[in-house]
């Protein structure tokens, strides 16, 4: 297709065309729908959820992808009440994190008191981190976390409370993560207020809005698997607003470029008199085009060459540098765990400790009915960027992996033996905000700048984790419905 091909006449229009029906692109998809917009989604799988599948096998509930998110924003509550989802919250019995030190688990402390009797950080860091709140700021801006967390907290911190969490959020690496990009709370807490421990205690007393107080901080799942939330909101757009096992997806500007100097009130109505999207896919070997007023990709960050074929060299260059770690995730489970089900939200291991695996989460510890009664569930994250060899394992060695974490890890006795074992394989699972982001950031932000009715969403910016894909798919909703004047 060269910029100047006969535009054959579009089969259908759409004020909205979002591509990719993972979390991010059905939250857009749903606030849309219920603003009365004409959306549709282009999905090249043919299922609903994108990362997020869940499975029932008897009384287990399995996850694929992600476990589990966090509330940590309000578009959390507010997406789970408009898609009539159930909330499934932790049991509160269990909020012990585990860490993985000398060859054994250790609590993660959570308060004072088990913050200086734990074994897991040295005297000097425990009076270092105390000193904290005095310690002056940094002055890079593309400080990496380690770089960051040494300078303020110490080197124990780093390798066994920051170190362990990266490599469960990110399947990552603390010296290449940016923290700006990587965990830009973290970074802002620094630089509004001076010092972490100082910005938390002044957050904390900051008087807070109703929509505000939804922000528990509590981890989240839904009864039957995360997949529930996704299938529930698929429900609430409607069937017929979805195409799946889209191939060859194209997107072209119809119109014109936003010139420099237009105005709101000519852009408006660029918008009132004729699309600005021509899209073109192939389903089942046939090419369809439409047309559209709005598109928002929420597709991997290496999809957009081929997606967006006008885009130049330099910003596919950098779509393509983002750098993603291959995780694999084993599900686990035991219908007779003879009393011995772990009091824990789950462990991690810090990288250094030499182990292929990343981490090992207690689905059925956390929430109830993820297990019968007297059996338990495991998920076993291994990989990421400290491990990608793991990814052309052998299943026979992964279970030999899986055996060692359960058998001499956590401990298990040999007569609890394990009834399935489900291994998923992601190559490409978790972006990793890198040196490079923010270059890919001005891109993202100038390709929207430049052609007027374009969102670029997804992961490769906001965030990786759920609730950061929840709040970004509300936002660009919001603007779109602000931006129009037409639904
Ligand atoms: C193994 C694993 C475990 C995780 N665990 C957690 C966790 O516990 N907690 C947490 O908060 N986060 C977790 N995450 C991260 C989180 O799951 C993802 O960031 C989030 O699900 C991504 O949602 P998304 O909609 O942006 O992208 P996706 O879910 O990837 O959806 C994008 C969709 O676009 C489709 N698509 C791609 N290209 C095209 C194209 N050309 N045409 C049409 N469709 C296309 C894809 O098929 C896909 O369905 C995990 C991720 C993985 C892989």
């Amino acid at each position: 297709m060269t910029n100047n091909m006969n535009i054959a006449s579009p089969e259908k229009h759409y004020q909205v065309i979002v591509v990719g029906a993972g979390i991010t692109g059905l939250t857009t998809a749903i606030h849309l729908k219920e603003a009365g917009a004409n959306v549709h989604i282009l999905e090249q799988k043919d299922r609903i959820g994108g990362q997020i599948a869940s499975f029932r096998e008897g009384d287990f509930v399995f996850e694929s992808g992600p476990n589990t998110g966090v509330v940590n924003c309000p578009e959390v509550i507010e997406l789970f009440e408009l898609s009539d989802t159930k909330l499934l919250t932790p049991n509160p019995n269990v909020k012990r994190r585990l860490i993985w030190k000398n060859n054994q688990f250790h609590q993660l402390p959570s308060n004072m008191v088990q913050g200086l009797t734990t074994s897991l950080f040295t005297w000097k860091d425990k009076f270092r981190i105390l000193g904290e709140p005095w310690r002056k700021p940094g002055s890079n801006p593309d400080e990496s976390v380690a770089d960051l967390v040494r300078r303020r907290m110490g080197k124990s911190f780093l390798d066994y409370a920051i170190n362990p969490f990266l490599s469960g959020v990110y399947a990552g690496n603390a010296e290449t993560l940016i923290t700006r990009y990587a965990l830009p709370k973290l970074y802002n807490l620094e630089q509004d207020y001076g010092s972490f421990i100082r910005g938390a205690i002044k957050k904390a007393h900051q008087p807070k809005s109703e929509r505000e107080k939804k922000v528990t901080k509590e981890i989240f799942s839904a009864p039957n698997g995360l997949q529930t939330l996704t299938d529930s909101i698929a429900t609430k757009i409607g069937k017929e607003c979805f195409t799946l096992g889209t191939k060859d997806c194209h997107i072209w500007p119809i119109n014109k470029q936003k010139e420099p100097n237009e105005t709101v009130a000519n852009a408006q109505k660029v918008s009132e008199s004729s699309p600005k999207w021509l899209i073109s896919y192939v389903v089942e070997g046939e090419t369809h085009y439409i047309s559209s007023d709005y598109v928002v990709t929420t597709t991997g960050a290496y999809q957009l060459k081929e997606l967006l074929p006008f885009v130049d060299k330099e910003a596919t260059e950098s779509f393509d540098s983002l750098r993603y770690a291959p995780v694999i995730q084993v599900a686990v489970s035991i219908s007779d765990i003879k009393g011995h089900t772990p009091l824990s939200y789950g462990g991690l291991i810090p990288s250094h400790s030499g182990e292929p695996t990343l981490g090992i989460l207690f689905p059925s510890s956390c929430y109830t009915g993820k297990a019968p009664d007297g059996g338990a569930l495991f998920t076993v994250f291994l990989g990421g960027v400290h491990h990608p060899e793991v990814l052309n394992m052998s299943n026979k060695e992964i279970e030999k992996i899986i055996h060692h974490d359960l058998y001499n890890m956590l401990n298990l006795p040999k007569e609890v033996t394990i009834d399935a074992l489900h291994i998923f394989r992601h190559r490409k699972a978790i972006p990793q905000y890198e040196i490079n982001s923010g270059q890919r950031f001005k891109y993202i932000h100038q390709l929207e700048a430049q052609y007027e009715g374009l969102y670029l969403g997804g992961n490769m910016i906001g965030g990786i984790g759920l609730a950061d894909r929840i709040k970004q798919g509300t936002t660009i909703a919001k603007a779109i419905i602000k931006s129009n004047s037409f639904f």
